[in-house]
């Protein structure tokens, strides 16, 4: 392939242009960011989680206070009911009088137990309620932590892209030029070749694969003319020959 000499420095500069474009793509994709969004949203997602766990914990233990209290009303009504008829003096019968008192201790003894049993699940009502707060308290900072480094990305890949953009359009500029065989040649090498399709030849090595080229070799290069596209032996590289290159 032949391209002018001009035409295959220019083709250094579109390459110094898409390195360029590769680093702050590079940029883009690791931004320490990324890292702490990913452990926000886990962290984020995992509180949710212990949050509903709680609430449904909390609220069970509400059900269970109102079930407590309910039995304690019973038998405090039924022991009331029981004390007034004792008071009015319409049992007179020994025997029934011996039976409802009996009951009444009874029923005193059942209330003190239940009035406990209250006492339990308020204190555990109070633990579940607590731990909805801390929760819902840790949820919420997890969600400032994540929407911070959202916006902190967010910005980074504003002043990436903007960059990007720019260099892009100067890619355009200089792409616009170059022979079309010879951009396409360049595009399958940067393509094969880990992002580098063309090298410059400097102080006898290939600038892409740092090969240094012998005698023989240098000769052979130089013997080459000016608009002939010279492929590095080693790395098959475009090897751009500059003013710099002692050729
Ligand atoms: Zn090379």
């Amino acid at each position: 392939m032949n391209a002018a000499p001009a035409d295959q420095i220019r083709l250094l500069d579109l390459q110094a242009i898409d390195s360029k474009l590769d680093q702050l793509a590079h940029r883009r994709r690791s931004l320490p960011e990324h890292a702490e969004i990913d452990k926000a949203t886990a962290d984020h997602t995992a509180l949710k989680d212990l949050v509903v766990a709680a609430q449904a914990q909390q609220s069970d233990t509400a059900r269970e206070l109102t079930k407590a209290e309910q039995d304690v009303e019973q038998v405090r009504t039924r022991s009331a009911r029981n004390q007034q008829r004792l008071d009015s003096g319409a049992i007179t019968s020994p025997k029934d009088l011996e039976n409802l008192q009996h009951e009444i201790g009874s029923l005193a003894k059942r209330q003190g137990d239940l009035e406990e049993v209250v006492l339990d699940v308020m204190e555990r009502l109070e633990t579940a309620q607590n731990r909805v707060d801390e929760l819902t308290a840790r949820l919420e900072h997890s969600t400032v932590v994540l929407t911070e480094a959202e916006a902190r990305r967010d910005a980074a890949f504003a002043e990436i892209d903007a960059e990007a953009e720019k260099v892009r359009r100067d890619r355009e500029t200089v792409a616009a030029v170059l022979p079309a065989d010879l951009l396409k040649l360049y595009t399958k090498l940067r393509e094969q070749q880990g992002g580098v399709g063309a090298a410059r030849l400097y102080q006898r090595r290939c600038e892409g694969c740092r090969t240094e080229f012998s005698i023989t070799e240098l000769n052979a290069i130089k013997a080459e003319p000016a608009d002939k596209v010279v492929r590095c032996e080693n790395c098959s590289r475009i090897l751009v020959r500059t003013a710099e290159s002692g050729v």
